[in-house]
């Protein structure tokens, strides 16, 4: 009910006690009149008296319609004050509780955690506040939709509702992100641990709804207004201890999600830290700091250079050479990935034109990037600009792409293929990719990831893992590069497993394009001076065309 109805009611209502008066004052005439015009009639009745006034029976007929008129409005009044009680119970619920999951919502979460805190200190009790976040929801989102995505929301505050102490005020915060408020002897700590903990084991078990069954996993960050026991003066209020939560929470996501912890005053300083970079990252995109670096890649068998990946390096004017370890996963989260990409792509393509044309280019490519429809476009529109030849270059994808959109992830590696590109799979071993993906999907190359090759070092020099992605390659005809070749002995070992390329710091570390260059003039790989010359002047017409085609097959 909006609040003009509520109005034009409330002012009806004021009216119908108007009207309740009016009834009232009628009954005490009706009593006057009634009790002179009553006797009159009788005694006309059966003594043939002269009958009733007129004037009075008159007013004693008034009085019944005022009285009738009157019951009817206090009627209709009562109706309208239960209606109108209701409205504002509804009002209060959806300004209080969150409407898909029935839990409190953030506004009234505060209030109530506030409220909870002055009872509990009265009593000497301390208060934990848990901030929740499922680990996985966007990706259930994307890949099954919002309705499912609701289904799930609601199935957790159900396992919530159920696995916590009554008095909990448990409350959904917005998106996948809840909480729960709980008050505890400040000694016992543990209680809340062991809370946590059965919460955990509950939201391990799938969710079973009625279409699909999803798996998900959450992280917990654990806030307190005790500290060693004592009242902590500095956690002011609920929005304090909910701030305090979620920074736990956070890092529980960086220490790996699936997770909790609680809240511990270093946690701050990591996310002023986390708060610097991003901003650094972003000056970084807009100065162009992120620079690319090279390392060799070997044919094994006869030691020849045959390639280069690139691995970025941001060169903060702050904080020196800083690893992609570091800025890559950022570089995801705030969404400037693709930029950042492309910028190193562009230098990296110039870079190796000055190359010998035999020597290949391979680049990593992140999940995130593969998830835009219009990614190959942009590639091959950027090799076309930088008249840089398809055949050369190889994009690394790692399994986590695998998980995301598989078709389309399959019909992007399929239109660069057959524009020449080729893809590796790279840190292969490390995800979950299945036999069947790697049978279905057209990949040119397996990267076996550099944990596995490092255990050629053992006494024996071998390695099952080694030997079976080999053999799988082998079996799948896939070529192998193996990574992180540190030393002569795990080299030997890998000599003998076939035809492999390899990579790692035995050939040499990442280096910069100007050394690469150096490397390359000594052993006579550089390409011939004029191949070396920017954009071919028919480049325009050949990137519009290629659009053109792109736009009309994606139609
Ligand atoms: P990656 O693609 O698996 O690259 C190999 C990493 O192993 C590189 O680390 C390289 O320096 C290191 N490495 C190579 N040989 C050896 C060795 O013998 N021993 C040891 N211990 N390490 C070795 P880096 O440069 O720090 O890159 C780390 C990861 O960052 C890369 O792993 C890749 O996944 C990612 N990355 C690098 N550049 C980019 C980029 O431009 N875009 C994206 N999306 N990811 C990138
Ligand atoms: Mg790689
Ligand atoms: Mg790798």
């Amino acid at each position: 009910m909006n609040d003009k109805t509520t109005k034009h009611r409330f002012g009806s209502a004021e009216k119908d006690m108007i009207a309740l008066g009016i009834a009232t004052a009628a009954i005490i005439m009706f009593v006057g009149t009634g009790g002179t015009v009553l006797p009159s009639v009788i005694d006309a009745i059966f003594s043939n008296g002269s009958g009733p006034d007129k004037l009075l029976v008159n007013a004693m007929l008034l009085n019944i319609a005022l009285i009738i008129f009157g019951w009817r409005r206090y009627r209709q009044l009562t109706v309208e004050i239960a209606e109108r009680k209701r409205a504002e119970t509804q009002a209060r619920e959806l300004a209080e509780i969150d409407p898909l999951t029935g839990c409190l919502n953030r506004r009234s979460m505060a209030i109530a955690t506030d409220e909870l805190r002055g009872n509990a200190a009265q009593r000497g009790l301390a208060i934990a506040y848990a901030m929740i976040d499922l680990d996985n929801f966007k990706q259930i989102n994307d890949m099954h939709g919002h309705s499912i995505g609701d289904q799930v929301l609601v199935s957790l505050a159900e396992r919530m509702l159920k696995e916590l102490p009554k008095d909990a005020l448990i409350a959904r915060l917005g998106g996948d992100e809840f909480a729960f408020v709980l008050a505890y002897e400040p000694q016992q700590r543990s209680r809340i641990d062991e809370i946590v903990i059965r919460l955990f084991d509950q939201v391990i078990l799938p969710f079973r709804l009625k279409t699909l069954v999803i798996d998900a996993t959450m992280s917990i960050g654990v806030a307190t207004d005790h500290d060693e026991e004592v009242l902590n003066p500095t956690v002011g209020d609920a929005a304090e201890l909910m701030h305090r939560a979620d920074i736990a929470m956070y890092h529980a996501k960086k220490q790996g999600k699936n997770r909790y912890f609680w809240f511990e005053p270093s946690m701050e300083n990591e996310l002023r830290f986390r708060h610097e970079l991003e901003a650094g990252i972003r000056r970084g995109v807009a100065e162009r700091e992120f620079v690319p670096y090279y390392e060799q890649q070997i044919d094994i068998a006869s030691g020849e250079l045959v390639g280069f990946e690139m691995l970025a390096r941001w060169q903060s004017p702050q904080l020196g050479l800083v690893s992609p370890e570091i800025f890559i996963p950022i570089a995801e989260e705030i969404g400037v990935i693709a930029e950042v990409s492309e910028q190193l792509m562009q230098r990296a393509f110039a870079d190796a034109r000055q190359w010998d044309e035999n020597i290949t280019l391979a680049v990593n490519i992140s999940p995130v990037q593969l998830r835009d429809p219009w990614f190959a476009q942009k590639l091959l529109k950027m090799l076309i600009a930088h008249n840089f030849p398809a055949h050369r270059l190889e994009i690394e994808v790692t399994e986590s792409c695998l998980h995301d959109n598989i078709g389309m992830v399959r019909s992007m590696i399929t239109s660069l293929r057959n524009q020449g590109v080729k893809i590796s799979l790279d840190d292969f071993g490390t995800g979950y990719s299945s036999l069947e993906q790697l049978r279905t999907l057209p990949f040119d190359r397996l990267k076996i990831d550099r944990s596995f090759v490092s255990e050629l070092r053992n006494a024996d020099g071998s390695s099952m893992i080694v030997n079976a992605i080999v053999s799988l390659g082998r079996g799948l005809n896939m070529p192998i590069t193996a990574e992180g070749i540190e030393s002569e002995e795990v080299l030997e070992s890998l000599k003998e497993m076939g035809d492999l390329k390899g990579q790692g710091y035995l050939y040499g570390v990442p280096e910069t394009a100007e050394d690469v260059i150096e490397r390359l003039g000594k052993i006579n790989k550089l390409a011939p001076e004029q191949e070396t010359k920017p954009v071919r002047p028919s480049a325009e017409h050949e990137l519009d065309a290629i659009e053109l085609r792109m736009k009309s097959a994606a139609k």
